[in-house]
């Protein structure tokens, strides 16, 4: 099975990365494509250039076996739908079941995404949920294809939907452009390398102290 982990990733940080591993590691993935998106079509541009996040999204994974840094959303023109990334994909990997995993927070939207319910043509979907987590009151659409275990998504290539507690760790990127916009130490929350990134670019600076470079 191959999974894929979308996000602006402005900057990546260790919420991404431990989850990230952790699903890995609980749906025996071969590959975990983590996909930077272009222009989210969902919220304000980053003021971070592509390359950049894509930059430090590979300083981030670099050693990490299974993980790789997938580009084709920002070599693609305009809004990164997930449902285009899904079908490029889908036509590369022949047969093999693709897991989309996706955010609590972002399954809440999932109705809005463009042309959500196709995405069950190409992958199944698994929401990461943390401790405690609710539900939700499901459409019929997508209740039916709740699977029964784990199994039945390696036997089937698309089309079913799960949900997954992972670790919470309390790190947004929002979180961290602010505390590194204050001067503070971003130390621990993040890659050593990814910090030595924001340092050289002068990342997340307030605008009278950016240099430009
Ligand atoms: P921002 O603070 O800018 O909204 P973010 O940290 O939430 O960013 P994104 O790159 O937008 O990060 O998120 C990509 C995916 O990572 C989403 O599915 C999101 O739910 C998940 N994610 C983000 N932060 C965490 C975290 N601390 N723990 C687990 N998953 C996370």
């Amino acid at each position: 099975m191959i999974g894929v982990y979308g996000g602006t990733f402005n900057p990546v940080h260790y919420g991404h990365l431990r989850t990230a591993l952790e699903v890995k590691e609980l749906f025996e993935l071969e590959q975990l494509r983590l996909i930077p998106c272009r222009l989210p079509p969902h919220r304000d541009e980053p003021d971070v250039p592509a390359h950049l996040r894509l930059q430090m999204l590979e300083a981030a994974v670099a050693d990490t076996h299974g993980f790789n840094v997938d580009r084709r959303e920002l070599d693609r023109a305009g809004p990164s739908y997930m449902v285009d990334t899904l079908h490029s994909l889908r036509a590369e990997i022949d047969n093999t079941p693709l897991l989309l995993f996706i955010g609590a927070d972002a399954f809440a939207g999932l109705e809005r995404w463009h042309q959500w319910q196709r995405l069950f043509d190409y992958a199944h979907i698994v929401v990461m949920t943390r401790p405690g987590y609710a539900g939700l009151a499901l459409s019929a659409f997508l209740q039916q294809r709740i699977a029964e275990d784990r199994t039945q998504l390696s036997r089937q290539t698309a089309g079913l939907l799960t949900f997954q507690e992972v670790t919470a760790l309390a790190i947004s990127a929002t979180a961290i452009r602010e505390l590194v916009a204050s001067g503070r130490d971003p130390q621990f929350l993040m890659p050593d390398r990814v910090i030595e990134l924001i340092r050289r670019h002068h990342l997340y600076q307030p605008p009278t102290h950016h240099t430009g470079n």
